[in-house]
């Protein structure tokens, strides 16, 4: 299935120059979010996960049905003040300024394998932090799975000790 022709690109959002990859037009198509989803399985399937990690919120679009049809748990990545329990936190870079993502504590054992899933790789910065609370916490990340990555961007190059998989490429 080509699954590019559910993607819509939309110019100037959220700001002029950008084109945005909107993937709500493939979450809306019944038959492709399930092909998708159900690559993502059969890779996480071949790599033993144990858990499930995305950032909010596109990466729980992704990661849920995947963990749901493997039978394993998800734990979420979270934006500061989100998370109930005790957390450990990872600053990042965002183009202006910097943002906080957080973990529960006891989301991952130690040597669990994850995979961590978003909807999209740009530059690396959201994965990388993910990564490294995952790896604090002293999970194994056993592979990381996009539906898209945009190539332009170069977010691969901080991946490169990384099993990675990308469903589109831009
Ligand atoms: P990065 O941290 O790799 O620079 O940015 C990736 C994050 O920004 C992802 O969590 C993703 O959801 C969001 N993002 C950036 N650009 C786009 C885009 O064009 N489309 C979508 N759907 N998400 C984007």
């Amino acid at each position: 299935m080509d699954l590019k022709q559910y993607i819509t690109i939309v110019p100037d959002w959220p700001k002029p120059g950008i084109k945005f990859k909107d993937i709500t037009t493939l979450m809306d198509n019944g038959e492709a979010y399930k092909y998708a989803t159900d690559q993502i399985v059969e890779y996480a399937r071949e790599r033993q996960i144990d858990v499930v990690v995305g950032p909010e919120a596109r990466g729980f679009i992704i990661g849920c049905p995947v963990a749901y049809a493997m039978g394993v748990g998800f734990a979420p990545v979270r934006k500061e003040g989100k998370l109930p329990r005790e957390t450990i936190k990872m600053q990042y870079g965002l183009e202006y300024g910097k943002d906080v993502l957080t973990i529960h504590k006891d989301a991952i054992k130690p040597g669990q394998r994850v995979l961590i899933t978003d909807d999209l790789l740009a530059t690396g910065g959201t994965i990388e932090a993910t990564i490294k609370l995952v790896e604090e916490l002293g999970g194994v990340v056993a592979g990381i799975a996009f539906l898209i990555e945009l190539s332009y961007l170069d977010g691969r190059n901080k991946l490169n000790d990384y099993d990675i998989l990308t469903l589109m490429t831009y």
